[in-house]
This record gives structure tokens, sequence and C-alpha cells, in this order.
């Protein structure tokens, strides 16, 4: 993030936030960065052996939050957090973001004196996020616009030819995920509802204190980082990606890339206690990790803290059949994908 004489010249207000994004940023961790925010781009330094993985994410307003829905804080939180996950399902360790902005002026200006503006709330909820996973914010820009942006490159490092992929999933694997299923989607079933029962507000609605653990898969979501980097280092799962857009859309881009079909049993689904089956099946945002693994790979019951649940196995490709089976105690039913449609 710098000022860029060679384009339309900034505003005094775009200049003092570029400065505050800068000062906040050094904060950060260097962790496999050379040199951050305040030159023509970043170094960046990744261990010999390592290639880099990256990512790219678009959030807009209207579209992947609503800024009379969430407060600026879970934004920030959940733009940084798409990204992440994207790492973990490839067992990438992170090594830096990049954060570009498109605001409205009202956003980036404090409504009163001694208030933080949306912006400043929206780096609190990013950078503690990036805190925790040592992921420092190395450059971006910022630009006004009429609509609320937000563009988050994540950078991270994995030892060359050694990325989890979705595509080495063989017939006879088993199918596992991380965490529980659903939780994101009945979090933000509730969260419209508290909205709805306010409709004149312009502002995010108030969280009941007894709502706050309830809401979190949707607001607050981890990514994966610690299970994904475990799973590469132990050179346990055929195949792995996130869970983005819903276990349905998701694992058919897994039994795409690898040639292979799928039987998920309803009865083994991890369900958040909030969730339905079918918000467990189709909700998106999970940012779970789903992987296989031969039958012979020893998966633990959890990695660092979190479940690791067997749901289903992998099976030959057949032609006409579904590429997923869901197995219920009805019987056998094609699960076809019915992905994440966000709120358009
Ligand atoms: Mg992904």
């Amino acid at each position: 993030m710098k000022p860029s004489p060679s384009r339309t010249r900034r505003g005094q207000g775009e200049l003092a936030l570029l400065g505050e994004i800068r000062q906040r940023a050094a904060h950060a961790c260097l962790g496999g960065l050379s040199l951050g925010i305040g030159d023509d781009c970043a170094l960046l330094a990744p261990r010999r052996g390592e290639e880099l993985a990256v990512t790219t994410d678009l959030s807009i307003a209207g579209r992947h939050f609503r800024l009379d829905w969430h407060q600026p804080e879970a934004v920030g939180h959940r733009t940084l957090a798409r990204g992440l996950s994207d790492l973990a399902a490839m067992g990438a360790r992170p090594v830096a973001a990049f954060l570009s902005l498109g605001l409205p002026r009202e956003l980036t200006a404090s409504r009163r004196a001694g208030y933080s503006s949306w912006v400043q709330r929206f780096l609190d909820g990013l950078l503690a996020l990036a805190e925790l996973h040592k992921t420092p914010l190395a450059g971006g820009d910022l630009a006004e616009s009429p609509l609320a942006v937000a563009d988050i490159v994540l950078v991270g490092a994995v030892p060359r030819g050694r990325a989890m992929l979705r595509s080495g999933a063989r017939p006879g694997d088993l199918l596992y995920v991380t965490g529980a299923l659903g939780g994101a989607a009945a979090g933000l079933a509730r969260l419209a509802e508290l909205a709805g029962a306010q409709p004149s507000r312009t502002s995010p609605p108030r969280i009941p204190k007894k709502l706050e653990s309830m809401l979190a898969p949707h607001l607050y979501p981890q990514p994966r980082i610690a299970q994904g980097l475990w799973l590469q280092r132990h050179d346990l799962a055929s195949a792995a990606l996130d869970v983005s857009d819903g276990l349905s859309t998701d694992l058919a881009h897994l039994c795409k890339e690898s040639g292979v079909s799928a039987e998920v049993e309803a009865a083994l689904l991890p369900l958040h206690p909030a969730a339905t089956l079918a918000q467990a099946l189709h909700g998106g945002e999970d940012y779970e990790v789903l992987f296989t693994a031969p039958v012979t790979a020893r998966v633990p019951r959890s990695i660092a803290g979190v479940k690791i649940t067997r749901i289903g196995r992998i099976a030959k490709s057949r032609t006409g059949q579904p590429a997923i089976t869901l197995l219920t105690q009805q019987g056998r039913q094609p699960l076809a994908p019915h992905g994440w449609e966000h709120f358009l």
C-alpha cells in the first residue's frame, strides 16, 4: 500500500488511512516476508524446497456480506478467513496477505470524534485473525468506490510437489471432514431473523450474548490451517479441498477432479447442533477441510483440537450414475450439488 503519484491524486483522508494501515500491519509477525508495506512491491522469502500457493477471494457488499447485517469486524474476519481456508485445504503455511479495498466515503470516515470508522473496525477483525495465523498484511490498495468491495490475496508456502490437491482421490479411499457442518448456514438464518425483526435499521442488529456462540460459525469461521498443515506433513490425504460452497457442491468438485464418485452416509455427518441435514449438505461457508485417505491410513480422531469424522467413501465413476450418492435409512439417493447462493 503506497501513495501512487501516477494515478488520480489521493485525498488527505485516504493517505492518512494508508499510513494507519501500514503502521498497524507493521506489528504483525513477518513469517515468510522479507519486506512488507512501503515499497513498490513486497518481498517474499519462501524456505528452500518450498513452492508458493496463491489464492484470491472477492467479497462484495450485498453479495458476500451486508452492511446492515454484518458488523465490520466480522466482515474483516470473514474476508481473510476465506483466503486462509484455501491455504489450509492445500496444506500450505500462510506467508502473506494482500488486501485491496474499494469503499464508499462514509465507511472511511468516523461518524463521531473518538469513534472508529467502519474500515478501522474491519481491520480490527481482519488483523486479529491474521495475528492468530501469523499472516502479515504485506500490501494492497485503497480506493473510493460506490460499492464496498474487499479483495484478498493470500500467499502460502508448501514443500515442493507436496501440496494436497483435489485430484488424488482413488476408489476405495475413505472420506473425512474436519469440525462440524451446517453451522454457518444455521447462523446466517438466525442472523437474518434478527435483522428482519428490526427492518427500519441501517446498521447491523445487536447480537444478544446468548446467541454469540451460535452465530460464530457464520460471523467468525475458523480456517483449519493447523489441520491442513498436519495432514500435509503426515502425507495422509490423497485429496483435499475446503467446504466453502457446501458439501454437496465441493464434494462434486473433488469427484470431478479425481474422476471418481462418492458415497456419503447421512448418519455419520457431523451436524452442527443448530443445523438441519439440508444445511449440513448444502449450506456454504463452513470452511472445514474435506479430504480423502486410503483405508490403510491412520487418521486420528482429532487434529489440533478439532474433530475428524469419516463421512463416506470414494467409489469408481460410472457413466450415467450420479457422482454423489447419499445413504440414508430410506436407502440410496443421488445428491445433487445445491451450492451457496449468498444474498442475491
Ligand atoms: Mg477453496
